[in-house]
Protein backbone atom coordinates (compact mmCIF):
# COMPACT_ATOMS: atom_id res chain seq x y z
CA UNK A 1 0.00 0.00 0.00
CA UNK A 2 1.91 2.93 -1.03
CA UNK A 3 1.50 6.38 -0.43
CA UNK A 4 4.26 7.55 -3.07
CA UNK A 5 4.20 11.24 -4.07
CA UNK A 6 0.90 11.81 -1.85
CA UNK A 7 0.71 14.70 1.00
CA UNK A 8 -1.07 14.08 4.19
CA UNK A 9 -2.06 15.94 7.17
CA UNK A 10 -2.39 14.31 9.99
CA UNK A 11 -3.87 16.05 13.59
CA UNK A 12 -2.70 15.34 17.21
CA UNK A 13 -0.25 13.68 15.24
CA UNK A 14 2.36 14.60 17.96
CA UNK A 15 1.49 11.21 20.08
CA UNK A 16 -0.19 8.18 19.99
CA UNK A 17 -2.40 7.29 17.54
CA UNK A 18 -1.80 10.40 15.50
CA UNK A 19 2.09 9.92 16.10
CA UNK A 20 1.77 6.14 14.69
CA UNK A 21 -0.34 7.08 11.24
CA UNK A 22 1.83 9.84 10.52
CA UNK A 23 4.90 7.09 10.85
CA UNK A 24 2.84 4.96 8.92
CA UNK A 25 2.09 6.74 6.62
CA UNK A 26 5.76 8.27 6.00
CA UNK A 27 6.92 4.72 5.93
CA UNK A 28 4.64 4.11 2.78
CA UNK A 29 6.32 6.89 1.09
CA UNK A 30 4.32 10.16 1.98
CA UNK A 31 5.26 13.67 2.58
CA UNK A 32 3.37 14.40 6.49
CA UNK A 33 2.38 17.58 8.34
CA UNK A 34 2.30 17.03 11.59
CA UNK A 35 -0.58 19.09 13.68
CA UNK A 36 -0.32 19.06 17.12
CA UNK A 37 -1.34 21.15 20.20
CA UNK A 38 2.20 21.39 21.63
CA UNK A 39 4.78 23.08 19.58
CA UNK A 40 7.74 20.40 20.68
CA UNK A 41 5.03 17.31 20.37
CA UNK A 42 4.94 18.37 16.71
CA UNK A 43 8.39 19.08 16.08
CA UNK A 44 9.72 15.75 17.58
CA UNK A 45 7.16 13.74 14.67
CA UNK A 46 7.92 16.08 12.10
CA UNK A 47 11.69 15.00 12.63
CA UNK A 48 10.88 11.41 12.79
CA UNK A 49 9.36 11.90 9.81
CA UNK A 50 12.12 13.20 8.24
CA UNK A 51 14.13 10.59 9.27
CA UNK A 52 12.36 8.34 7.76
CA UNK A 53 13.52 10.47 4.31
CA UNK A 54 10.11 12.00 3.38
CA UNK A 55 9.49 15.83 3.81
CA UNK A 56 7.55 17.06 7.03
CA UNK A 57 6.25 20.08 8.40
CA UNK A 58 5.66 20.78 12.26
CA UNK A 59 2.66 22.78 13.10
CA UNK A 60 1.51 23.59 16.34
CA UNK A 61 -2.06 24.98 16.27
CA UNK A 62 -5.38 24.26 18.33
CA UNK A 63 -7.80 22.82 16.16
CA UNK A 64 -10.84 23.97 18.16
CA UNK A 65 -9.74 27.50 17.54
CA UNK A 66 -11.07 28.45 13.87
CA UNK A 67 -9.08 31.27 13.30
CA UNK A 68 -5.84 29.52 14.37
CA UNK A 69 -6.87 26.62 12.10
CA UNK A 70 -8.08 28.67 8.94
CA UNK A 71 -4.60 30.97 9.20
CA UNK A 72 -2.13 27.22 9.54
CA UNK A 73 -4.38 26.13 6.71
CA UNK A 74 -3.35 28.73 4.51
CA UNK A 75 0.23 28.34 4.95
CA UNK A 76 0.30 24.44 5.03
CA UNK A 77 -1.21 24.89 1.53
CA UNK A 78 1.20 27.23 0.37
CA UNK A 79 4.29 25.42 1.93
CA UNK A 80 3.46 22.36 0.53
CA UNK A 81 1.82 22.89 -2.78
CA UNK A 82 -1.23 20.76 -1.81
CA UNK A 83 -2.31 18.20 -0.05
CA UNK A 84 -4.84 14.90 -0.90
CA UNK A 85 -5.10 13.21 2.68
CA UNK A 86 -6.77 14.43 5.50
CA UNK A 87 -6.91 12.48 9.16
CA UNK A 88 -9.03 14.30 11.67
CA UNK A 89 -7.25 12.60 14.37
CA UNK A 90 -6.70 15.08 17.57
CA UNK A 91 -8.86 14.20 19.90
CA UNK A 92 -9.38 14.71 24.27
CA UNK A 93 -11.51 12.89 27.16
CA UNK A 94 -12.95 15.20 29.89
CA UNK A 95 -14.90 12.48 31.42
CA UNK A 96 -17.53 12.71 34.25
CA UNK A 97 -21.01 11.14 34.88
CA UNK A 98 -24.32 13.97 33.25
CA UNK A 99 -25.04 15.29 36.37
CA UNK A 100 -21.75 16.61 36.94
CA UNK A 101 -20.49 17.57 33.65
CA UNK A 102 -19.68 21.16 33.44
CA UNK A 103 -20.75 23.31 30.40
CA UNK A 104 -16.96 23.64 30.34
CA UNK A 105 -16.28 20.23 29.68
CA UNK A 106 -18.39 19.32 27.31
CA UNK A 107 -17.97 22.11 25.17
CA UNK A 108 -13.79 21.11 24.91
CA UNK A 109 -14.39 17.66 23.86
CA UNK A 110 -17.13 19.17 20.75
CA UNK A 111 -15.20 21.97 20.24
CA UNK A 112 -11.77 19.50 20.33
CA UNK A 113 -13.39 16.54 18.58
CA UNK A 114 -16.40 17.27 16.59
CA UNK A 115 -16.23 21.17 15.70
CA UNK A 116 -12.71 20.81 14.88
CA UNK A 117 -12.81 18.34 12.34
CA UNK A 118 -15.69 20.78 10.27
CA UNK A 119 -13.19 23.77 10.39
CA UNK A 120 -10.49 21.40 9.19
CA UNK A 121 -12.67 19.51 6.75
CA UNK A 122 -14.06 22.90 5.57
CA UNK A 123 -10.54 24.64 5.24
CA UNK A 124 -8.83 22.07 3.20
CA UNK A 125 -12.29 21.18 1.08
CA UNK A 126 -11.49 23.54 -2.07
CA UNK A 127 -7.97 22.06 -2.69
CA UNK A 128 -9.02 17.92 -1.34
CA UNK A 129 -11.59 17.95 -3.96
CA UNK A 130 -9.52 18.95 -6.69
CA UNK A 131 -6.33 16.24 -5.46
CA UNK A 132 -5.71 12.99 -6.61
CA UNK A 133 -6.26 10.01 -4.50
CA UNK A 134 -7.88 12.37 -2.36
CA UNK A 135 -9.06 11.00 1.36
CA UNK A 136 -10.35 12.25 4.61
CA UNK A 137 -10.23 9.81 7.57
CA UNK A 138 -11.89 10.97 10.64
CA UNK A 139 -10.72 9.08 14.27
CA UNK A 140 -14.06 8.28 16.04
CA UNK A 141 -14.58 5.54 18.24
CA UNK A 142 -16.79 2.57 19.29
CA UNK A 143 -18.02 4.76 22.07
CA UNK A 144 -19.60 6.87 19.21
CA UNK A 145 -21.69 3.77 18.23
CA UNK A 146 -22.69 1.89 21.98
CA UNK A 147 -22.74 5.52 23.70
CA UNK A 148 -20.32 5.08 27.36
CA UNK A 149 -21.32 5.62 31.24
CA UNK A 150 -19.39 8.93 32.10
CA UNK A 151 -18.56 10.00 28.60
CA UNK A 152 -21.61 11.68 27.23
CA UNK A 153 -19.79 14.86 25.63
CA UNK A 154 -17.12 12.30 24.18
CA UNK A 155 -19.71 9.87 22.77
CA UNK A 156 -21.64 12.35 21.61
CA UNK A 157 -18.79 13.69 20.07
CA UNK A 158 -17.61 10.57 18.11
CA UNK A 159 -21.54 9.69 16.97
CA UNK A 160 -21.56 13.57 15.84
CA UNK A 161 -18.35 12.66 13.87
CA UNK A 162 -19.56 9.41 12.17
CA UNK A 163 -23.10 11.49 10.85
CA UNK A 164 -20.21 14.39 9.85
CA UNK A 165 -18.22 11.53 8.35
CA UNK A 166 -21.51 10.07 6.07
CA UNK A 167 -22.65 13.27 5.35
CA UNK A 168 -19.50 14.98 4.09
CA UNK A 169 -18.97 11.43 2.11
CA UNK A 170 -22.00 11.90 -0.09
CA UNK A 171 -21.03 15.65 -0.49
CA UNK A 172 -17.88 14.29 -2.26
CA UNK A 173 -18.21 11.08 -3.59
CA UNK A 174 -18.95 12.84 -7.00
CA UNK A 175 -15.21 14.43 -6.79
CA UNK A 176 -13.81 11.54 -6.24
CA UNK A 177 -12.64 12.24 -2.45
CA UNK A 178 -13.27 9.83 -0.55
CA UNK A 179 -14.38 9.88 3.17
CA UNK A 180 -14.28 7.38 6.10
CA UNK A 181 -14.16 7.11 9.46
CA UNK A 182 -12.63 4.59 11.84
CA UNK A 183 -14.18 3.08 15.14
CA UNK A 184 -11.26 2.21 17.20
CA UNK A 185 -11.65 0.25 20.45
CA UNK A 186 -9.39 0.69 23.66
CA UNK A 187 -5.83 1.41 22.34
CA UNK A 188 -2.43 1.50 24.75
CA UNK A 189 -2.19 5.44 24.43
CA UNK A 190 -1.61 8.03 27.10
CA UNK A 191 -5.36 8.60 26.81
CA UNK A 192 -6.08 5.09 28.50
CA UNK A 193 -3.28 5.19 30.57
CA UNK A 194 -5.13 7.53 32.51
CA UNK A 195 -7.33 5.05 33.66
CA UNK A 196 -6.71 2.45 37.05
CA UNK A 197 -5.63 -0.89 36.76
CA UNK A 198 -9.73 -2.16 37.69
CA UNK A 199 -10.82 -0.12 34.66
CA UNK A 200 -8.56 -1.79 32.41
CA UNK A 201 -9.19 -5.30 33.70
CA UNK A 202 -12.76 -4.78 33.08
CA UNK A 203 -12.48 -3.35 29.53
CA UNK A 204 -10.70 -6.26 28.94
CA UNK A 205 -12.81 -8.77 30.10
CA UNK A 206 -15.52 -7.20 27.46
CA UNK A 207 -12.85 -7.23 24.46
CA UNK A 208 -13.19 -10.83 22.51
CA UNK A 209 -9.30 -10.89 21.92
CA UNK A 210 -8.99 -10.18 24.79
CA UNK A 211 -6.79 -7.18 25.07
CA UNK A 212 -5.88 -3.34 24.74
CA UNK A 213 -5.42 -2.78 20.90
CA UNK A 214 -1.94 -1.28 19.57
CA UNK A 215 -1.35 2.25 17.94
CA UNK A 216 0.02 0.25 14.75
CA UNK A 217 -3.69 -1.37 14.46
CA UNK A 218 -5.03 1.91 14.16
CA UNK A 219 -2.41 3.21 11.66
CA UNK A 220 -2.54 0.18 9.61
CA UNK A 221 -6.54 1.15 8.74
CA UNK A 222 -5.80 4.65 8.27
CA UNK A 223 -2.79 3.33 6.05
CA UNK A 224 -5.19 0.77 3.94
CA UNK A 225 -8.00 4.28 3.99
CA UNK A 226 -5.84 6.17 2.66
CA UNK A 227 -4.24 4.30 -0.17
CA UNK A 228 -5.28 3.32 -3.82
CA UNK A 229 -6.34 0.17 -2.30
CA UNK A 230 -9.61 1.92 -0.71
CA UNK A 231 -10.68 3.73 -4.01
CA UNK A 232 -14.06 2.75 -3.82
CA UNK A 233 -14.62 2.77 -0.13
CA UNK A 234 -16.51 6.14 1.30
CA UNK A 235 -18.92 6.94 3.90
CA UNK A 236 -17.42 3.74 6.05
CA UNK A 237 -16.71 3.56 9.50
CA UNK A 238 -13.93 0.77 9.84
CA UNK A 239 -14.03 -0.27 13.98
CA UNK A 240 -10.58 -1.57 15.26
CA UNK A 241 -11.90 -2.92 18.51
CA UNK A 242 -10.48 -6.82 18.65
CA UNK A 243 -14.58 -7.61 18.39
CA UNK A 244 -16.19 -5.34 21.11
CA UNK A 245 -18.59 -4.21 18.72
CA UNK A 246 -19.98 -7.16 16.11
P1 LIG B 1 -3.45 11.06 23.00
O1 LIG B 1 -2.37 10.06 23.20
O2 LIG B 1 -4.03 11.75 24.19
O3 LIG B 1 -2.94 12.14 21.94
C1 LIG B 1 -3.81 13.15 21.52
C2 LIG B 1 -3.15 14.00 20.46
O4 LIG B 1 -4.10 15.00 20.08
C3 LIG B 1 -1.92 14.73 20.98
O5 LIG B 1 -0.93 14.78 19.98
C4 LIG B 1 -2.44 16.13 21.28
O6 LIG B 1 -1.48 17.16 21.12
C5 LIG B 1 -3.50 16.29 20.22
N1 LIG B 1 -4.51 17.27 20.60
C6 LIG B 1 -5.35 17.22 21.64
N2 LIG B 1 -6.12 18.31 21.66
C7 LIG B 1 -5.75 19.07 20.61
C8 LIG B 1 -6.16 20.31 20.09
N3 LIG B 1 -7.13 21.02 20.68
N4 LIG B 1 -5.56 20.78 18.98
C9 LIG B 1 -4.58 20.08 18.38
N5 LIG B 1 -4.15 18.89 18.81
C10 LIG B 1 -4.73 18.39 19.92
O7 LIG B 1 -4.73 10.41 22.27
P2 LIG B 1 -4.87 9.05 21.42
O8 LIG B 1 -5.25 7.97 22.37
O9 LIG B 1 -3.72 8.87 20.53
O10 LIG B 1 -6.19 9.40 20.59
C11 LIG B 1 -6.14 9.89 19.27
C12 LIG B 1 -7.56 9.89 18.71
O11 LIG B 1 -8.08 8.57 18.77
C13 LIG B 1 -8.52 10.77 19.49
O12 LIG B 1 -9.44 11.38 18.62
C14 LIG B 1 -9.25 9.78 20.37
O13 LIG B 1 -10.52 10.23 20.74
C15 LIG B 1 -9.33 8.59 19.44
N6 LIG B 1 -9.53 7.32 20.14
C16 LIG B 1 -8.60 6.85 21.01
C17 LIG B 1 -8.84 5.64 21.66
C18 LIG B 1 -7.87 5.05 22.64
O14 LIG B 1 -8.22 4.03 23.23
N7 LIG B 1 -6.70 5.60 22.82
C19 LIG B 1 -10.03 4.94 21.42
C20 LIG B 1 -10.94 5.45 20.52
C21 LIG B 1 -10.67 6.65 19.88
P3 LIG B 1 -0.15 17.32 22.06
O15 LIG B 1 0.65 16.07 21.89
O16 LIG B 1 0.54 18.49 21.48
O17 LIG B 1 -0.68 17.51 23.44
Amino acid sequence: MSLENQTAVVTGAGRGIGRAIALAFAGAGADVVCISRTEANSQSVADEVAALGRKSWAVAVDVSDTAAVEAAVAKILEDTGGINILVNNAGVTRDGLLMRMSEADWDTVLDTNLKGAFTLTKAFARPLRKADNARIINIASVVGITGNAGQVNYAASKAGLIGFTKSVAREFAKSGLTVNAIAPGFIATDMTDELSDKVKDAIKANIPMGELGAVDDIAGAALYLASPAARYVTGQVLTVDGGMVM
